[in-house]
């Protein structure tokens, strides 16, 4: 008999709410859940699809052992955890304990496991050696704001639905559905602030479906969106736009600020960003004029050489124009487990740095384009082993190639994924978390980064098998291994120790609702739920700034009152002015010229008044269908025609004597591939595009509908050597290549 059930989708940023129906314990239809206050029935063709990646019959069931000759064969999950166990403690007898490395990959954000259980690993392990995909992604935007605002987490998002005027850099949520900003039907909010009136401008070096949608669309030369901010940012203060609004008093460094971007006029970026300076003033005083004002950069402006510069950038146009921080421009959304009377540290970087290049530490990490070379290079404190979370490096790291070769000098690597993919196949053990439908779902991550406040909390809806652990199970079990307390330790353990010392400081804590009062009385309260993540969750919100304090605000949030009285998710209204709950600064004042990046920017100067340079550059390219390698094996996502296609410009195409659907070699510093190119005039000249994720023509995996659509893996040709210095993210917007007809 079938029945209906309700949950997060977890397949992007956007949080939109499902409604599944499960005949017996098989997803057999996906809708949008109507009653959803955020997404209110939204879908995407990702989110229809989840039964088909539920019911992925290459999803592995069991852990698998890596033997010798005969490749990977199941096992037991006591014998993969005591497998574990004792290989990795045999690493860090012989080698030490930076050894180990971890590797965190983007699906872990998704997930109520990573975030509350992957520190506790790293912890346990005490390795420096930490990596995650964020360092592809979004590490200039913590880099940025963490000097800004004083914490790397407090990303200031665009009020979509109030503001009056959006300028995006290197964005294409129409593709991507939103990132580092969660609103469902990320167009359909686009589309209304046209038809309240007000202006959406796009600036990228491809003209997208987003470009499309907008009033404006403005190509760029790839790695340039610094220039053209700091142009903007110029001409605010030439023509007396700049307006602080109520965050007059609360900036430091304004007159630094005004000094640097002194010598950034439109008429010396134009050559190298490609726009012309009436293009870059009228923009400037677009974004001033109007009412509510937004800036807001994405991927395009985190993956480039000056990514740092072009995040921090965006928010110095929000604060120049009085936007940040009120309605209508970009604000903090107020998540509801994040408790607002932590006192927080400075953010700082550099606390440790990597062997091999020296590269600094940010937010507790090591750049992933470091990672193949720390395995690789001999000598003290070099990577042996490997546990990689939920991530797919092998195609998504910059320079894949090497790091591919990397991988199979490792002693001993251990891999959660459900999936025998491009990286876990040099796995000795898999770790296979149960499908979507027996995941439980709550967005630590992501409703920090929505456009309403908003919380949404789904049981798994299909029950575990028995004696087979969740994904929080098998985190917690690694985290114990790691601790010394054994593969065969109670993962209760983990979430009581780290309930005990939450509550120990928030009694502790003035300005806490339960500051003076006994931790164990408080624990009492929360009962005894049967798995650990309950327990931590209900004990997060309860302290949260809509919690019920622990009899401090009756009317407050538990999880049980969210769980059982707002299935489809509890809207908890508008974005609200909060800069005062956020800011932690060591002056108490928003940062706007951060010494680093204003040292950093001299980097910009040389290119000052010049033209771009010849030859091509390669770009990323997103499409609705796909989100980076994940989705490459759901039969309904990959059809139809070859994605994985080389564009570039009709001009260049002639150029070269390249025709549509021939077949070009692509070779940069770091590697050679081949494609099929496809000729299009919504590249800009002098530009190429390839999606990522692709390449799945290697040998040992076990997917085997993505690897009859296997396409091209376009990191072999990005450089590992090449990073934005500030926050070491890896550079995938601006490689330098050459392209030539083959055959
Ligand atoms: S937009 Fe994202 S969250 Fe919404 S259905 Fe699609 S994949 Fe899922």
């Amino acid at each position: 008999m079938s029945r209906t059930a309700y949950r997060t989708c977890p397949l992007c940023e956007a949080l939109c709410g499902l409604e599944l129906t499960l005949d017996g314990d098989r997803v057999t239809r996906v809708r949008g859940d109507k009653a959803d206050p955020f997404s209110k029935g939204f879908l995407c063709p990702k989110g229809a699809t989840l039964g088909g990646l539920d019911g992925d019959p290459d999803r592995l069931t069991a852990p698998l052992l890596r033997s010798e000759g005969s490749g990977h064969v199941p096992a037991g999950w006591a014998e993969a955890f005591a497998t574990v166990e004792r290989r990795l403690r045999d690493v860090v007898r012989r080698h030490g304990k930076d050894a180990v490395a971890v590797y965190i990959g983007n699906p872990t954000a998704h997930s109520i496991a990573g975030p509350l259980y992957a520190g506790a690993l790293v912890k346990a392990l005490g390795t420096r050696n930490f990596y995650t995909a964020s360092t592809a992604d979004q590490m200039p935007k913590h880099v940025s704001v963490g000097h800004m605002f004083g914490d790397p987490g407090a990303i200031p998002v665009p009020d979509l639905d109030r503001t009056d005027h959006l300028l995006m850099l290197g964005a294409n949520p129409l593709e991507s559905n939103g990132s580092l900003c969660s609103a469902p039907d990320f167009a359909g909010r686009l589309r209304a602030i046209r038809a309240r009136g007000g202006t959406v401008t796009v600036v990228d070096p491809r003209r997208t479906r987003t470009a499309a949608l907008a009033d404006r669309h403005v190509f760029i030369r790839p790695g340039t969106d610094a220039h053209l901010l700091l142009a903007l940012a110029h001409t605010l203060f030439a023509e007396n736009l700049v307006t602080l609004g109520a965050l007059e008093g609360r900036v430091r460094g304004l007159e630094e600020l005004r000094a640097l971007v002194a010598g950034f006029t439109p008429e010396l970026v134009a050559g190298v960003t490609g726009i012309r300076p009436l293009e870059i003033r009228r923009m400037a005083r677009e974004l001033a004029g109007a009412e509510r004002a937004a800036v807001y950069g994405r991927i395009g402006t985190c993956t480039q050489a000056h990514g740092t510069l072009a995040s921090w950038l965006v928010d110095v146009l929000n604060v120049l124009t009085g936007n940040l921080d009120r309605p209508g421009g970009a604000m903090f959304p107020r998540p509801a487990h994040v408790a607002t009377y932590r006192r927080k540290t400075p953010f700082t970087t550099g606390r440790w740095r990597s062997r091999v290049r020296g590269l600094p530490e940010v937010k507790g990490e090591l750049p992933v384009a470091a990672l193949a070379e720390e395995i690789s290079t001999p000598g003290e404190g070099q990577i042996r082993a490997l546990i990689t979370i939920g991530g797919n490096p092998a195609l998504s790291a910059p320079g894949a190639g090497r790091l591919e070769r990397a991988l199979t000098e490792l002693e001993f690597m251990v891999s959660v994924d459900p999936y025998l993919n491009e990286t876990t196949r040099h796995a000795h053990v898999i770790l296979p978390p149960p499908r979507p439908a027996q995941t439980p779902h709550y967005d630590l991550s992501l409703l920090g980064l929505a456009v309403r406040n908003y919380v949404r909390y789904s049981p798994p809806p299909v029950p575990l098998e028995e004696g087979r652990p969740g994904e929080a199970e098998i985190l917690a079990r690694l985290a114990l291994i790691a601790s010394g307390a054994g593969a065969d330790a109670d993962p209760m353990t983990l979430d009581e120790a780290v309930v005990a010392d939450t509550l120990a400081k928030a009694v502790a804590a003035p300005g806490s609702p339960v500051y003076g009062r006994r931790p164990e009385e408080l624990r009492k309260q929360l009962g005894s739920p049967e798995r650990g993540y309950e327990l931590r969750l209900d004990m997060m919100l309860r302290l949260g700034p809509y919690g019920e304090g622990f009899g401090a605000d009756p009317n407050g949030l538990t999880l049980a009152k969210l769980r059982d009285e707002h299935p489809h998710g509890l809207d908890l209204g508008p974005l609200e002015p909060r800069l005062d709950e956020v800011l932690c600064t060591a002056s108490g004042l928003i940062e706007l010229c951060p010494p680093s990046f204003a040292a950093d920017a001299e980097r910009l100067r040389a290119d000052l008044g010049g033209s771009p340079p010849d030859g091509l550059v390669l770009i990323g390219r997103r499409h609705l269908r796909s989100n980076n390698s994940w989705m490459h094996n759901v039969p309904q996502l990959v059809g139809g025609s070859n994605r994985c296609t080389l564009q570039l410009n009709p001009s260049d195409a002639a150029r070269l004597g390249i025709g549509d659907g021939d077949a070009v070699r692509v070779t940069s510093r770091a590697g050679t591939i081949h494609a099929v190119a496809e000729t299009t005039d919504s590249v800009m000249t002098g530009v190429v595009s390839l999606p990522h994720g692709w390449g799945h023509d290697r040998p040992g995996t076990r997917l085997r509908v993505a690897g009859a659509h296997a396409g091209v893996n376009v990191n072999e040709v990005t450089d590992e050597r090449e990073i934005d210095p500030l926050s070491g993210n890896a550079v995938f917007n601006g490689v330098p290549v050459t392209v030539e007809r083959v055959g």
